[in-house]
């Protein structure tokens, strides 16, 4: 069966234009209840490109909605008790609401560790261990930001998740395991491939939503895919000219999928809207319980 002329383009520009103009609208009423805006404090280690892009796309995504944001920048070879000094004030100050430590960490950090210095009632990313539990549990305080932004995307183009199989193809504590679990609170019946998975292609092709967030380019194309299957590709991988890619051999699937999300325009900035979300939501929960 070929989808390939009816193929749906998940992109996520017309939801963050009208989710944009949404949040914008509540931060405007939160300030006059503050009297101040929310606000995100981004801490930066080193000098990664990718990661100096995202940071600077995330400042320009919560000035758009009004939010006051800092970046915190340490050089590459910063020591644990420099980047906790600058933490222990974060956490502690009452004008900063959401905290994000963008990734990879250098070397000499353990992401072990690092998932316990924010204080959970601030980790907008959504990694400490109180928050991780709580989104397991199924009460979360705040939403893992791409796996909660692919979902709006689903519900967006009104793709419904209740009673479907879904695959998962990675299980990242940052994707994988919490996008899992966000689909099993949704009532998809989940199947999750990882490394150690034998005949992953067999049971991708179980799926009627397939995820793929393994971090390796174009792993996936139309071998893996039930005809008709909707496929979301949160990879990213940037060309030696620049352009970006997914783990989803677009081309391939689109030849029997019925929905793909492109690489870039698809699951990036998804996760951004889910980050100022969060943030949102603390800086409106912080105050009204003060
Ligand atoms: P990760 O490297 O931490 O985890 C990858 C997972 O995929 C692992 O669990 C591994 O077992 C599995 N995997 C790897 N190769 C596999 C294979 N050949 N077969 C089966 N399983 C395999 O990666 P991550 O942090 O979850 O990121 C995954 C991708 O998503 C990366 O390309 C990353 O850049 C991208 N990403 C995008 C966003 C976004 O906003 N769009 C956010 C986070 C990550």
């Amino acid at each position: 069966m070929c989808y390939k002329k009816g193929v749906i383009r998940l992109i996520a520009k017309p939801l963050i234009a009208l989710k944009t103009i949404e949040l914008a609208a509540k931060t405007a009423e939160l300030k006059k209840r503050l009297g101040r805006a929310p606000h995100l404090s981004v801490i930066l280690i080193g000098s990664d490109p990718a990661s100096q892009v995202y940071v600077s796309k995330k400042g320009t995504a919560a000035e758009a909605v009004g939010f006051t944001h800092e970046t915190i920048l340490f050089p590459e070879n910063a020591t644990l008790p420099q980047v906790k000094a600058k933490l222990d004030e974060l956490n502690q100050s009452s004008l900063v609401d959401g905290i994000l430590i963008q990734r990879p960490l250098p070397r000499q950090f353990s992401e072990n560790d690092a998932v316990f210095w924010v204080k959970p009632e601030k980790d907008v990313d959504c990694l400490h261990p109180e928050n991780v539990g709580l989104l397991v549990n199924g009460n979360p305080r705040f939403l893992p930001c791409t796996p909660a932004g692919v979902l709006q995307l689903l519900e967006y183009y009104q793709i419904s998740i209740a009673g479907k199989i879904a695959c998962v193809i990675g299980r990242s504590a940052i994707v994988g395991k919490p996008l899992a679990a966000l689909l099993l609170s949704k009532n998809a019946s989940v199947i999750q491939i990882h490394r150690g998975t034998q005949s992953p292609k067999n049971l991708c092709k179980l799926a009627d939503l397939v995820f793929v967030a393994a971090g390796a380019k174009g792993l996936v194309n139309q071998e893996w895919i039930k005809p008709g299957a909707v496929v979301v590709d949160v990879g990213i991988h940037r060309g030696s000219d620049g352009k970006l890619s997914g783990d989803v051999d677009f081309e391939s699937v689109q030849s029997v999928a019925s929905a793909v999300t492109p690489v870039p325009g698809g699951v990036g900035p998804m996760t951004i809207q889910v980050l100022l979300e969060n943030t949102f939501t603390s800086a409106a929960s912080t105050k009204l319980t003060e």
